[in-house]
């Protein structure tokens, strides 16, 4: 958006040459941006590109005939199956063009979702490609040798104690094909010592300290002074020690993490030549069974609604075909075999699968209507000027003039703070200019079209004029991303698209706290309808919510996790295959150490005989924590 472009060039462009700008801005909410295809805007509803095509609406409407209510947590795991398919079919795709001698594999790390609802999907699917999983702590351990009936490989990272080594062995010992991937020297001594009371061994990974980083928020994981891994002196001891032990042909992977959500290819490339040349190194130094290099997570994902806002500058296929080429030449330079390639992407895998409907209970406006005026003797002149422009709206039909109104409601509506602390208004008639100034906005943005007020103003008018919506979520449980780290998701209302979007938006969520929002932003800004929720509803949906939004959340204020289903689709229709009712109030303050029996014993003693009481408070105990206005 052009900024600096100001009311002056407005008034002395000729009128022609500003019709002639008049485009009409089509309401896709960056659908080309972030939604892969994945969805679709037709007959004003958002729907789903795939098989039938439901509406996320439709969907919607069945699950409240399962007694579901928004904030609704939906599933689809179609696109779980997209995702695995892309990757592995990238792969292949360009490992047979570039006649790659080695192996892919992928493996999910658990640390992205490790939810029922994701996982068992996953787990339907995952057959296909034998797809496996990283685990980074005991319990994420534990859980991927029970839900992996199908065996396929594990590996194993984060920091290790004696137990989770152990349970490695265990693994092993049953038929899994583990690789513990050691982050510190000590792993290997629990290794050594461990591997004294088993007969089998698990494959041993080392994690590599690499000069290399990623870029952007996530750009911890990497680096010299990152948390994990082994500088290059520390490697040439591990392998020494491997070697003395008689563990070398143990040694089978070297891993690295440079950071999630990798925004540019140049730091793919240059940490790919640095492993890539570590890997022919300890070849070259006897590494025999080192066959393997494991390139951690990071494919970025597209959130960005709007063209500026890109979140990383190469495609699915550049990032895959630039490690196949490069892993190749160094392998060749060299003179040694090409590793099989790992990979651990969680975000690209994950991401996309979920969407969160949201329901708005309130928008900020809508009780500024004509009939909220409190009808004076005696107005104050600012409420008289403002009732005129009101009027004027009517019979203005030039752009400029109707702009010129607009300027002067935000130039009166600006002075009711000052003339109400002098005095000079009271609170009825500042009531009634609030009123009358939101009156004249909407009116105004029913007249024109929003493009003219983004392009030839200055954007704090957008400010000026902005919606608040309150919906019923809690973006401490729903989207934490929001919160610690301004990651933005894609929002879109599901429904009302054949209504033009004038209000500039900013969402508030239910939540005592003031973080719950998600302010309007000039720069990326979110345009919604002008709804009376007396007569309509309004639903919201934030995509790309399936990547770390569901383990990360919290429970802020007790809002729990939401509603959630599965939506299987073919050509047919849609199904509801399964449905997950989010927690009653009991069950979230067991959560918090609150049992439900010392609860409703803690209540009945002040209740004492007022059995009537007792009843309505157990009622509101067996039900959620989410607003309902039944
Ligand atoms: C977090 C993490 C991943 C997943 O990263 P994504 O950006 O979600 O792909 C993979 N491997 C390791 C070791 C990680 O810590």
């Amino acid at each position: 958006m052009p900024h600096g472009v100001k009311v002056q060039v407005l008034s002395s462009a000729p009128l022609s040459q500003y019709f002639q700008r008049t485009v009409l801005e089509k309401d896709d909410y960056g659908l080309q941006f972030w939604s892969k295809d994945n969805f679709l805007i037709e007959d004003g509803l958002v729907k789903v590109n795939f098989g039938s095509k439901p509406s996320l609406l439709e969907i919607v409407e069945e699950a409240k005939q399962n007694r579901l209510d928004a904030p609704l947590l939906i599933r689809f795991p179609h696109l779980i199956e997209k995702q695995m398919d892309k990757l592995y079919t990238t792969f292949h795709e360009i490992m047979k063009a570039e006649e790659y001698d080695g192996k892919f594999q992928a493996v999910f790390p658990l640390k992205v979702n490790q939810y029922s609802g994701f996982l068992e999907e996953f787990q339907k699917i995952s057959p296909k490609h034998n797809y496996g999983f990283e685990a980074g702590s005991k319990a994420e351990l534990l859980l991927a040798i029970a839900i992996n009936e199908n065996k396929s490989p594990i590996t194993v990272n984060g920091f290790k104690d004696p137990e989770l080594v152990e349970i490695a062995f265990l693994a092993s010992e049953i038929g899994h094909e583990i690789t513990l991937i050691i982050e510190s020297l000590p792993e290997l001594e629990y290794i050594f010592e461990v591997a004294k009371s088993f007969r089998i061994v698990p494959n041993i990974g080392i994690r590599i300290r690499l000069y290399s980083y990623g870029s952007g928020t996530w750009a911890k994981s990497g680096g010299m002074d990152s948390k994990f891994g082994l500088t290059a002196t520390e490697l040439i001891r591990a392998f020494s020690k491997l070697q003395e032990k008689k563990f070398l042909h143990f040694f089978t992977m070297i891993h690295f993490h440079i950071g999630s959500q990798i925004n540019s290819i140049y730091t793919v490339k240059k940490a790919i030549r640095e492993v890539g040349n570590i890997y022919a190194e300890l070849r070259k130094l006897g590494a025999t069974k080192l066959e393997s290099i494991d390139l951690g997570g990071g494919l970025a994902v597209d959130y960005g609604q709007h063209k500026q806002s890109r979140d990383k500058n190469y495609t699915t296929e550049e990032f895959v075909s630039n490690i196949v080429k490069l892993l190749k030449e160094i392998a060749l330079q060299k003179s040694v075999k090409v590793p099989n390639i790992y990979t651990e992407f969680g975000r690209f895998v994950s991401a996309n699968h979920a969407v969160l409907i949201a329901e708005a209970i309130e928008l900020f406006s809508q009780d500024y209507t004509e009939e909220n005026l409190i009808s004076k003797s005696k107005n104050p002149k600012i409420a008289k000027l403002l009732k005129k422009i009101y009027k004027k709206i009517d019979i203005c039909n030039s752009h400029d003039s109707i702009l010129e109104l607009l300027h002067e409601t935000v130039e009166h509506l600006d002075s009711i703070e000052t003339l109400f602390e002098l005095g000079y208004l009271n609170l009825q008639d500042r009531a009634n200019i609030e009123i009358l100034g939101q009156m004249i906005i909407k009116k105004i943005l029913k007249k024109i079209d929003r493009s003219e007020i983004i392009e030839y103003e200055d954007t704090a008018i957008l400010h000026k004029i902005e919606e608040r919506y309150l919906l019923n979520i809690s973006i401490f449980q729903s989207m934490p991303d929001f919160w610690g780290l301004e990651q933005n998701f894609p929002i879109v209302p599901i429904h009302h698209l054949e209504k033009k979007a004038v209000r500039p938006a900013s969402i508030w969520d239910i939540t005592c706290d003031s973080d719950g929002e998600i302010e309007f932003d000039e720069n990326a800004p979110l345009f919604l309808h002008d709804i009376d929720l007396e007569e309509e509803e309004y639903y919201l949906a934030f995509f790309l919510v399936g990547a770390y939004q569901d383990i990360l959340g919290m429970k802020h204020n007790l809002f729990d996790r939401p509603d959630e289903v599965i939506v299987n689709i073919d050509e047919n229709g849609f199904k509801i295959s399964e449905i997950k009712k989010s927690r009653n109030i009991f069950e979230i303050l067991d959560s918090v150490g609150f049992s439900k029996s010392r609860v409703s014993s803690l209540l009945r003693k002040q209740i004492e005989k007022r059995r009537g009481v007792w009843k309505k408070f157990e009622k509101y105990l067996t039900g959620g924590n989410y607003l309902r206005f039944e």
